[in-house]
């Protein structure tokens, strides 16, 4: 599980970009942060990852404070909206980047034989539906396709956590629905803790277990995309799902 507790997060005296944020995230479940921009959706995603040092309150993954584990432990795969590729590497060679690099890989690599990576590349190439697409290099690929090789290359090194910025905010209506279909199914296949970035309503409403519901640096609510709905906590939640214009 993710657990925030009372976590703030400043930017010099003015900023207060989070306030007082708690909430926890049940083992294998896809949480979605939800707010307009500069609700500080990002600035959480990217405390939990460990890229920003919280001014107060703690962030614990599976009870163990992040701030007490070092980087190469944290297990995390992430997917940001631009897709971040090595553009010189085919697919396969992105991938087998991706676990060659991590540490936990490092200490492994005696055992996983260059067979073995090439397994693991293929399996999470078939998981996201690019079989065959192996030696392509991401020039040859379309929008979607790069961020399902994001997604593999994230998912490749068997994360304990799996953490997507707005993946989709660079891709057409028509992809975004197929990929956030997609994203659940792999994402609950998997049985990967994943938290999820949106200022999208219909996406975080149709693909989360749970939305935190953000304003201003603070939780307005955190329930259920049902409850989110039907119960809106605050008339922000209200405004910001849609039930009241
Ligand atoms: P968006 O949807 O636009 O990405 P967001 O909800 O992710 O917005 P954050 O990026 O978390 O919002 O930003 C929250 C607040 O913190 C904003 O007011 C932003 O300007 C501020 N902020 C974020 N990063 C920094 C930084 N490095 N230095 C100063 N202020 C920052």
């Amino acid at each position: 599980s993710i657990r925030l507790n009372s976590v703030s997060k400043s930017f010099g005296p003015d900023v207060h970009a989070v306030q007082d944020v708690s909430l926890t995230i049940e083992p294998g479940s896809l949480v979605t942060l939800l707010g307009p921009s500069g609700s500080g959706k990002t600035t959480i995603l990217r405390s939990i990852a460990g890229f920003e040092d919280i001014s107060s309150g703690e962030i614990l993954i599976d009870g163990e404070s992040i701030a007490a584990t070092p980087t190469h432990r944290r297990q995390l795969g992430m997917v940001a909206q631009d897709y971040a590729l090595f553009p010189h590497m085919t697919v396969r060679d992105n991938l087998a980047f991706g676990i060659r690099s991590s540490r936990r890989a490092r200490r492994e690599r005696s055992r996983l034989s260059s067979g073995q990576v090439a397994e693991r590349v293929d399996r999470m190439l078939a998981l996201v539906g690019l079989d065959g697409f192996q030696a392509r290099r991401p020039q040859q690929l379309s929008g979607g396709q790069k961020q399902r090789v994001a997604l593999a290359r994230a998912l490749v090194t068997d994360p304990r956590v799996l953490l997507l910025d707005e993946p989709f905010a660079a891709l057409d209506k028509h992809l975004r629905e197929q990929l956030q279909i997609e994203v659940r199914r792999i994402q609950q296949e998997v049985g990967i803790t994943t938290v999820f970035v949106t200022h999208d309503q219909g996406e975080a409403l149709s693909m989360s277990d749970h939305v935190a519901v953000l304003n201003r640096g603070r939780l307005e609510q955190y329930a259920t995309p049902l409850e989110i709905y039907d119960e809106p906590a605050t008339r922000f939640v209200a405004e910001f799902v849609g039930r009241i214009n």
